[in-house]
């Protein structure tokens, strides 16, 4: 069984523990690698390795860093059916959705090449007689990612190029569900020309993440994953005086207006619902329809009940299985109270199977209606492939629903009127809209900017939000002397 190597100090290396988790294929649970637990020396020479390469590869010129950014877009663009293809095999999605996870990763790696730009600073002549302010960006020092298992391309690249073109070294723990893809852009990562130390990959669950919130050396922590463990990363990242950017868990609302185009409406929510087995930060899952809208109801179940699960290289397949059996369990256990609390089930998935992977951890399309805000369906996120419907007599209504929902990650409008929309996008407490776009994921010259319980933090993934996040700010104030010397000393605070 192939055991998961470390990337310390620019080596690929076998770790020496004696704890591994396994991984396996989320289709029929055979194990495919063992994900090593990094021993305690071991995370001591991550540290000590992103430490010692910081010292010399915060000098090298920017323009110098943005060009292995240059490098590695290239190669990850050569390399990128065949990251897909691990990508697939590790999380049991469709061929066409991997290839969707890194293609969204290279788009940061795009932004990280216009690092020069994007870390330029102010300058104003002349704030006093003869005196010049101006700021520079400077990089933090070593900085650290905790990445979850539903996108293993896309949210590493949100996070290690961007830190590392503004001059920082970076330790990445991937999730231990989907350890593969993580290193495999790891190994493009070096071959672009980056230096030993500059990246350093760990492996394991909490307690190789625990150093990472508490070691003087690392400046900055950025995770992405469920609210319990986000929450407790943040506070102890902060309590530890780092920086943190937490993104959390979701509950993502779509509106849908009786006046909305209903064959556009209905094709978009068919995946925005069920597409990635629902595994999605941004996966819709509630469905609000305003008045009339709601005798679409039964037109939308059809469209849904034609989305079948299936293996990863399976065109047919609509979308694959969940990533374990434990997640699959959760899921099937909120299907069942749902049920019990009387949400009434238009489509059941419980019990959908694909043929010869009867031991893979598959849950169908799911739709339920008359769903209440107090049903566990709706306070919880699933992360499976379920729908939830509700109906309100009102956009009022469904502002005051959204508003009340304790998640702020993103949320669409369907209508075709622009009052509706504007009044929906200026008042909704979210912090990703979309306007008849389902699943409004912004480019990477924007930011990634949830709110409420699915962001802790201040400065948001990639777009200018994150040059800021993994960059500190310096301001000179200057004054060269010509020949008429300012006499006399100043006892004030001003400028003279
Ligand atoms: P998770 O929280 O279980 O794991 C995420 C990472 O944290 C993994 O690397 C894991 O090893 C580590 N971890 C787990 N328990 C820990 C603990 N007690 N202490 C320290 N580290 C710990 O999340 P997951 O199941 O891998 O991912 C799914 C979740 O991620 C969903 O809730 C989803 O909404 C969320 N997510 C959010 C966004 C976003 O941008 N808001 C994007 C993608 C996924």
């Amino acid at each position: 069984m192939k055991q998961v190597p470390l990337l310390i100090n620019g080596e690929f290396i076998t770790s020496a523990t004696d704890e591994f988790i396994t991984v396996t294929n989320p289709a029929n649970n055979t194990p495919i690698a063992h994900a090593p637990c990094a021993t305690e020396s071991e995370m001591e020479g991550a540290i000590a390795s992103a430490t010692h390469a910081f010292s010399k590869w915060k000098n090298v010129p920017v323009t110098e860093r943005a060009r292995v950014m240059m490098r590695y877009q290239a190669l990850l663009k050569a390399h990128h059916d065949e990251i897909a293809t691990l990508l697939a095999q590790e999380t049991g999605k469709t061929f066409d959705d991997a290839k969707g996870d890194v293609w969204r990763g290279i788009e940061v790696v795009e932004q990280a090449m216009n690092a020069p730009a994007l870390m330029m600073g102010e300058t104003v002549e002349n704030v006093a007689r003869g005196v010049d302010t101006y700021s520079v960006t400077q990089p933090l020092g070593v900085c650290a990612g905790i990445t979850p298992f539903n996108f293993p391309a896309m949210i590493p690249l949100w996070m290690f190029p961007l830190a590392i073109v503004c001059g920082n070294t970076f330790i990445l723990k991937p999730s231990e569900q989907d350890p593969l893809t993580p290193n495999r852009l790891a190994e493009l990562f070096l071959e672009a020309g980056a230096p030993a130390g500059v990246l350093n990959v760990v492996h394991g669950g909490k307690e190789q993440v625990e150093p990472l919130l508490t070691d003087p050396r690392i400046k900055a922590v950025s995770f992405v994953g469920s609210v319990p463990v986000g929450q407790h990363i943040y506070r102890t990242a902060t309590a530890n005086m780092k920086r943190a950017q937490c993104f959390a868990g979701a509950k993502n609302h779509t509106v849908i207006m009786p006046d909305a185009n209903k064959e556009h409406v209905l094709n978009n929510l068919v995946g925005a619902s069920v597409g990635a087995a629902g595994q999605r930060c941004m996966a819709i899952s509630v469905a609000v329809f305003v008045g009339e809208a709601q005798q679409w109801i039964p037109e939308l179940v059809a469209r849904i009940a034609k989305v079948k699960p299936g293996l990863w290289d399976d065109e047919e397949a609509g979308f694959g299985p969940l990533i374990s059996p434990q997640a699959k369990r959760r899921v099937l256990g909120l299907i069942q109270e749902a049920k019990e609390e009387g949400a009434e089930c238009l489509l059941d998935g419980s019990t959908a199977t694909v043929e010869g992977y009867e031991d893979g951890n598959w849950v169908g399309p799911t739709v339920f209606n008359k769903v209440t805000a107090d049903m566990r369906i709706y306070t919880e996120e699933v992360f499976g492939p379920v729908l939830s419907c509700m109906s309100v007599d009102s956009l009022d209504d469904a502002l005051t629903l959204v508003n009340n929902n304790p998640y702020g990650n993103g949320t669409s409008i369907f209508t075709n009127s622009g009052a509706a929309a504007r009044k929906y996008q200026r008042n909704v407490e979210v912090g990703q809209v979309g306007i008849n776009v389902p699943i409004p994921v912004p480019l990477p010259f924007f930011s990634f900017t949830g709110w409420k319980n699915s962001f802790y933090g201040d400065l948001h993934a990639y777009g200018k939000q994150a040059i800021r996040f993994y960059s500190e700010t310096k301001t000179v104030t200057a004054r060269w002397l010509e020949d008429d010397v300012p006499s006399g000393t100043n006892l004030t605070i001003s400028l003279d």
